[in-house]
């Protein structure tokens, strides 16, 4: 007997459903955790860009005060005479002793001939310095942060210049005052310490030329990256902007944050590796996707066990306890289906058993052999009908055999041969014989119901013959020859 689709495919549905809400949850967990993780790395590279540019600004104001510590000596407030260039040139030399990281002080004439430097020997023309062209160029715009360079007359030193015109009062240039500064002073003190590897900072002119960066100053220093758009964009009013993006130093997929410095036309950059920002990501998602992966087959499994728990459930309720074989409930719905499904009328047999004088047995062995009767008698039915033959317990000691395809003729020769089947076979502790009433589905049987009254009237027609014999129902016939009820 089989089990309805119905109960199996409303496991599985569930099973389903649980997991695809189960999947949705995942994604959205895996989905906002990468998400916030990328935003704790975007403000991880602003934090490291604003504190480069805070250090940059800094570092740059202090040199910036001997430009204004230079301008004093050449015109020194109040006083009317002039300075003479030695006593100038021992003063920059004094300043420039103080700082490490000047490595020389020159004051420019307008003409663009050194007037006074802290170098040794003869001046170099500089008239094809940056200082000099931008202060002479009508855009000057006061303060001058050259581009870095690599030193000639000291050792290959990088460097760059800082530098302002002095001018007179009609606005025409008297001197310009400029500062040799060791790119160092950047590099040593912008190294903020934060604790997050594969990081990077960096200072860029705003041509996009590298000042410095860490790490590996040394291979970037006077290299240049064209990021010119993103660099154009800030402002003062807008001075940072975060980007995700391949960077042009390392090739590697970073969270770039630039950040403009407040009094130099530098820009700082800090930046942070995605892939290190994503790594906790990617560990939460291994062990998510794993308990995930898991509970859909604890979900698969349970389903699956419903299923099986039901099929049984629903096997055990069509199965009768004592012999089992099929119940009265379920031998009654298998033949109604068979019925139903049977194709031409007169194709579905059913024999009626009865067990001969079992009360007898019962009342001479007891309850026990009488049941142990009633297994060898279910035993022998089924073994002996054929494997298209369905065999239930109707009721005590009735049985009920369903013969698909079967007429008359056939299923009187079998229900002989099970007659004599247990005749023969049934003899321990006590021989039994069966009677047996057959009939066929007939055009005139309305309903099951009066198919199986026929059988039983063949099989009560057996008993009066003598028991142990089969007896063929009488056929039906039409509704309006049917006698009155009270008078057969
Ligand atoms: P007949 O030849 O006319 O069928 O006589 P019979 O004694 O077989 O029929 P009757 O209907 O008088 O008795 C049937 C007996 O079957 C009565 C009942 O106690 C017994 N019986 C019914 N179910 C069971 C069962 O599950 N176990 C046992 N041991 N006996 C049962
Ligand atoms: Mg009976
Ligand atoms: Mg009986």
């Amino acid at each position: 007997m089989e089990t309805s689709p119905e109960p199996t495919q409303r496991f599985y549905a569930i099973a389903a459903a649980a997991i695809i809400l189960l999947s949705v949850l995942f994604a959205s967990y895996v989905f906002s955790d990468r998400r916030a993780l990328l935003e704790a790395g975007e403000e991880t590279a602003r934090q490291i860009a604003e504190q480069t540019a805070l250090v940059a600004d800094g570092e740059l104001a202090a040199t910036r005060q001997l430009l204004v510590s230079m301008a004093i000596l050449i015109r020194p407030p109040g006083a009317a005479g002039k300075v003479s260039p030695a006593a100038v040139r021992s003063t920059l030399l004094k300043l420039r002793g103080q700082n490490p990281y000047i490595m020389d002080l020159l004051v420019v004439e307008q003409t663009g001939r050194v007037e006074c430097w802290t170098g040794n020997g003869a001046p170099p023309d500089v008239r094809d310095r940056s200082y000099f062209t931008a202060h002479a160029g009508l855009a000057d715009t006061g303060l001058h942060v050259g581009p870095p360079l690599r030193s000639k007359v000291h050792r290959g030193r990088w460097f760059f210049a800082l530098s302002e015109a002095l001018r007179n009062a009609d606005g025409t240039i008297d001197r310009i005052l400029v500062t040799i500064v060791d790119v160092a002073l950047l590099r040593d003190h912008i190294g903020v310490r934060m604790a997050i590897p594969d990081s990077s900072q960096s200072l860029i002119s705003e041509a996009g030329i590298i000042y410095t960066r860490r790490p590996d100053h040394d291979l970037h220093v006077g290299h240049s990256v064209s990021r010119l758009r993103e660099l154009s964009s800030l402002t003062a009013n807008e001075p940072g902007l975060t980007i995700r993006t391949v960077s042009q130093v390392d090739g590697l997929d970073r969270i770039l944050s630039y950040r403009r410095l407040r009094d130099f036309p530098l820009i700082a950059t800090g930046s942070v590796l995605i892939e290190r920002v994503l790594e906790p990501w990617q560990q939460r998602t291994a062990i998510v996707g794993a308990v995930f992966v898991a509970l859909s087959l604890v979900i698969l499994w349970i389903a699956h066990r419903g299923v099986q728990v039901n099929r049984f459930l629903s096997e055990l309720a069509s199965i009768d306890s004592l012999t089992g074989i099929f119940n009265r409930r379920s031998i009654i719905s298998t033949a109604s289906r068979l019925e139903r499904s049977q194709e031409h009328v007169g194709s579905l047999s059913l024999l009626m058993v009865d067990i001969d004088h079992f009360k007898a047995v019962n009342d001479r062995f007891g309850h026990l052999v009488g049941d142990e009767v009633l297994r060898q008698v279910s035993h022998v039915l089924t073994t002996q009908c054929r494997g298209t033959d369905i065999v239930g317990r109707f009721g005590g000691e009735e049985f009920l055999v369903l013969m698909p395809d079967t007429g008359e003729e056939g299923a009187r020769r079998l229900a002989e041969k099970l007659r004599e089947a247990i005749e023969s076979r049934v003899v321990q502790p006590v021989q039994v014989t069966i009677s047996v009433g057959v009939a066929t589905t007939s055009e005139f049987d309305q309903t099951l119901d009066r198919t199986l009254a026929r059988a039983d009237e063949a099989l009560y027609a057996a008993k009066e013959a003598g028991r142990n014999c089969v007896r063929i129902a009488k056929s039906a016939l039409p509704k309006a020859h049917e006698p009155p009820a009270g008078t057969g």
